[in-house]
């Protein structure tokens, strides 16, 4: 038997069995593992993906983690965040227990639900406008803790809003390239019928090649 026919032969029935696995003991965990919303309702911070096994393999995570860290920092985080393929250990009470006492989902559990008595909260103006004032003045000597890089991801996000709406209605756009070898710099100023212009970078671009700037 040819190694790929052989090994698919013996996949399968193990994909089949984590989905299998998952539907006899879903109610049970997502009933033990979950928290208040700001709604009063109950919900299970356990959710799964790939529920069908024509969809693929199944993945399981903590949706409260994955709304704190955000999508990006979620899949470096190397945690339920990140919504890892499931397997059998996975499903494991105490390795959720663990999970659930993180110091990392404690903290997502009272910034996102408000649990504990406390109210959802967010960092005051102030805390916004001392972490844009270190971006901006490139503060090496600012040493970002988690609550900073927060900070710093939510004003990124919201600048890029406010440019992506900009550029939606914009009447003229340019755009001007930077190449350094294979990396790409694309930049752009777009302005509205108002004449209101706004000025940004589009992003950069790896392995390009081209030695030419425009
Ligand atoms: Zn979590």
């Amino acid at each position: 038997m040819p190694p790929v026919v052989k090994h698919l032969g013996g996949c399968a029935p193990a994909v089949a069995d984590i989905h299998d696995q998952w539907r006899r003991k879903k109610f049970l965990l997502q009933s033990k593992f979950c928290y208040p919303g700001l709604d009063g309702r109950v919900r299970s911070w356990l959710v799964a993906s790939n529920e069908n096994p024509a969809d693929g393999p199944l993945k399981l995570g903590c949706r409260l983690c994955l709304k704190l860290l955000g999508p990006a920092a979620a899949v470096k985080s190397r945690t339920l965040a990140a919504f890892p393929t499931a397997s059998p250990e996975m499903l494991r009470v105490h390795k959720l227990m663990r999970h659930e006492q993180q110091k990392q989902h404690l903290k997502a559990v009272e910034m996102l639900t408000g649990d504990g008595g406390c109210a959802p909260f967010a960092p005051s103006k102030e805390a916004f406008k001392k972490v844009w004032s270190d971006v901006r003045r490139r503060n090496q000597d600012a040493d970002f803790k988690e609550k900073e890089r927060i900070i710093s991801w939510c004003l990124a996000e919201s600048i890029r809003h406010f440019q992506r709406q900009h550029l939606k209605k914009s009447t003229c756009i340019s755009l001007s390239q930077d190449a350094s070898q294979t990396r790409q710099l694309i930049r752009f100023a777009s302005v509205d019928d108002k004449f209101e212009c706004i000025t940004g970078v589009l992003g950069p671009v790896k392995n390009v090649n081209t030695t030419s700037s425009v």
